[in-house]
């Protein structure tokens, strides 16, 4: 947890350092979220009532939190860009396979041009979304990553908002190409659909993004 450890009163990211707190530990109570996606992640309500835990359970140096944290975003978010883009790919997949199956008044979808025309608009951005990510992850292989050089940084938070659209935007086609069948449980595209939000959220929410990538690019 990151827990504040600075003089009381204290603000700022300074006071902030990273604790250990076992699952069992005495005062510490949860229940559990109900939420639109990511099902199989258990986020939960925690209340803390006078929890303790020994100092040997900091993590790192005390006041270093904040730190700990920032170090971990730009690979969070770089990684997020790729699950987005595997998640646009298989929208994309679905809604081919099922446009080629389906026949509506005598012909297959995708012998339709609007259905083919919506394929090729997630190819494009499935497209430019991989080649950035290629791009941005080769400047991390070669130490960007590491030195944290603000146009890598301004690169990264433009590409999970780019990465991340173009998720939303395979999405909202493949459900369309499929139809009723789009609507229902069971098929993929229904399911990366309810994923969306939170790809455009958590790791750092776009328009918090966008002024993170003004800041570095000195704007
Ligand atoms: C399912 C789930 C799992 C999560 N898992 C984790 C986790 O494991 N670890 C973790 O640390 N966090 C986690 N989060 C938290 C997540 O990172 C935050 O929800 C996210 O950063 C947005 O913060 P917030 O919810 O407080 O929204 P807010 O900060 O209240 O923002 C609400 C809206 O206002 C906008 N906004 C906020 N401030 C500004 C501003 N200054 N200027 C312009 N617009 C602004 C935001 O972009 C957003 O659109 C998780 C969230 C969810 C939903």
């Amino acid at each position: 947890m990151a827990v504040r450890t600075g003089e009381p009163g204290s603000k700022g990211s300074g006071g902030i350092s990273m604790l250990l707190v076992p699952g069992d530990a005495a005062g510490l109570s949860r229940s559990a979220l109900k939420k639109m996606g990511w099902w199989c992640s258990d986020t939960a309500h925690l209340r803390l009532d006078n929890v303790r835990v020994p100092g040997r359970y900091l993590l790192g140096e005390e006041g270093g939190g904040f730190k700990m944290i920032m170090g971990n975003f730009n690979g969070e978010r770089l990684s997020m860009s790729a699950m987005a883009l595997g998640f646009a790919q298989a929208c994309y997949d679905e809604a081919l396979d099922w446009a080629r199956q389906r026949k509506t008044f005598g012909a297959a979808l995708v012998e339709r041009q609007v259905i083919r025309h919506k394929l090729v608009d997630m190819q494009m951005r499935i497209a430019s979304t991989q080649a950035w990510l290629d791009a941005v992850t080769a400047r991390a292989d070669a130490g960007e990553e590491k030195s944290g050089s603000a146009d890598w940084i301004a690169q990264v938070c433009m590409l999970k908002n780019h990465a991340t659209q173009t998720m939303q935007f395979c999405a909202d086609q493949a459900v369309q190409i499929l139809g009723g069948m789009g609507f229902m449980r069971g098929t993929k595209s229904e399911r990366i659909y309810r994923e969306v939000k939170v790809m455009m959220i958590g790791g750092g929410a776009e328009e918090i993004m966008k002024d993170l990538a003004a800041r570095q690019l000195g704007l």
